[in-house]
């Protein structure tokens, strides 16, 4: 007996020193037996990726508890398993204010795999097993995918941003249907089918508020439904009454209206919802018309006071985060936030897009008026006098021949060749008849 009690006592500290060993870059709490989980862990460090939510803001790690379980072997390749009490679930997991996460550590394997508690119970325990509260336990079965990778991939970081978003959409609507503001120590968690329920009753109010003509008060109410965690219809319903009420008003707006409707078109397409489709396709494709209309070819006065011209637009990584501008900033060619130049006060338009086309509008290859003397002294910095593009921006975003000033005759030329002399003189530009 003795013995067996030893043993567990090992393998315990076994375990709890390889928690330490693969978290020490961050601040792990040893947390005392009134507490319902073993560790309190802060990270400091590693999360270096930017890390930002769906709608572009810098997200910092948060504390999580960790519960950690062990054993000797696990006669499975691919997951391993831990039966929790379901009282434990219930009563401290889901109502902890900050993600659980539960790791399990293979002696046999060396290894520590781990999930969060909470996802577990609303994503597999909730859908997949109806009667899991009426059981005194619980079977936890998580596949073999090793936390120090996961510290790695940053496959923690987001697991854990997802639980905290889910969870304080579910402390909002479950404070917001009590009505009353207090401050219990454990924390009042909604259902999955409250919180649908939360979001079919703001939508539904929000139209309500529309309909009476308060558009602007419709609006944030729909926003924030749109902002909760946990996508679903009301989500969907939410995007599409966002994208109906919503007046394009300026570049600002009309970019908005992009990343919600392609936000749209994927729950459309995941809720099976095709009649929505059309209309969706019909807000982006009006969304970008004004744009081509207003913002391609406008200028604006930067942050430093130089000119800006907007020559294009892409998407930022995926459409629904944002668009990037590509603009020729002072001489440069470069992409920057679309929505900052719109919107931010630090961006000033002095011309607007209309009838600006760049392209149509940049003179037809090799006619571009450039100063001789700008174009030997400072030749990526010329701009050309007919259309105001930059030499660079010439170059690379129309991919027209550019001139040069021939250092022979002074004469400009567009067929030159580099002469390297000696490692201190600087290269020669030579054109055909000088070289
Ligand atoms: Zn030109
Ligand atoms: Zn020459």
């Amino acid at each position: 007996m003795g013995k067996r009690k030893d043993r567990k006592h090992e393998l315990e500290r076994y375990s709890r020193g390889r928690l330490q060993m693969t978290l020490s870059r961050w601040v792990v709490n040893s947390l005392d037996e009134d507490y319902a989980f073993d560790f309190e862990v802060r990270p400091t460090e590693g999360f270096e990726t930017d890390s930002r939510d769906k709608h572009g803001n810098k997200v910092l790690p948060s504390p999580f508890y960790v519960q950690l379980k062990s054993s000797e072997k696990f006669n499975d390749q691919e997951s391993v398993w831990h039966d929790l009490d379901t009282d434990f679930l219930i009563e401290d997991c889901l109502q902890a204010s900050i993600p659980v996460v539960l790791v399990i550590c293979d002696r046999d394997w060396e290894e520590l795999y781990w999930c969060v508690l909470q996802s577990y119970c609303w994503d597999v325990l909730d859908e997949e097993r109806n009667e899991w509260r009426e059981q005194s336990e619980v079977r936890v079965r998580i596949e073999r995918k090793p936390l120090s990778d996961s510290i790695k991939l940053s496959e923690l970081r987001s697991a854990l941003q997802e639980a905290e978003h889910r969870l304080s959409t579910r402390h909002y609507v479950a404070s917001a249907r009590r009505g009353t503001l207090h401050h219990p120590a454990k924390m009042d968690v909604a259902s999955s089918t409250q919180v649908r329920e939360y979001k079919r009753e703001v939508v539904e109010d929000a139209l309500d508020i529309a309909s009476a003509g308060r558009i602007e008060r419709a609006l944030s109410k729909l926003m924030e439904v749109y902002q909760m965690a946990e996508e679903d219809e009301q989500t969907l319903e939410a995007v599409r009454y966002l994208l109906e009420l919503r007046v394009v008003d300026g570049p600002g707006s009309a970019l908005t209206k992009i990343s919600l409707a392609n936000v749209g078109l994927r729950l459309a397409d995941q809720f099976e919802r095709e009649g929505l489709l059309d209309e969706f396709e019909t807000h982006a494709d009006d969304a970008i018309e004004y744009l081509d209309e207003t913002f391609i070819g406008a200028q604006y006065r930067g942050p430093r006071g130089l000119p800006i011209r907007i020559l294009g637009l892409g998407p930022m990584g995926s459409v629904e985060i944002g668009m990037i501008a590509h603009v020729q900033h002072g001489f440069e060619l470069t992409d920057l936030n679309a929505q900052t130049i719109a919107e931010g006060d630090q961006y000033e338009r002095i011309e607007s897009g209309k009838s600006n086309d760049p392209v149509s509008e940049a003179c037809a290859e090799r006619e571009h008026d450039f100063g001789i003397k700008e174009l030997r002294d400072t030749p990526a910095a010329a701009i050309c006098s007919a259309c105001g593009l930059s030499h660079v921006v010439i170059e690379e975003w129309l991919s027209h021949d550019v001139p040069h000033v021939c250092d022979g005759c002074g004469e400009i030329a567009y067929e030159v060749e580099i002469q390297v002399n000696d490692s201190r003189t600087r290269e020669r530009l030579l054109c055909t008849g000088c070289t």
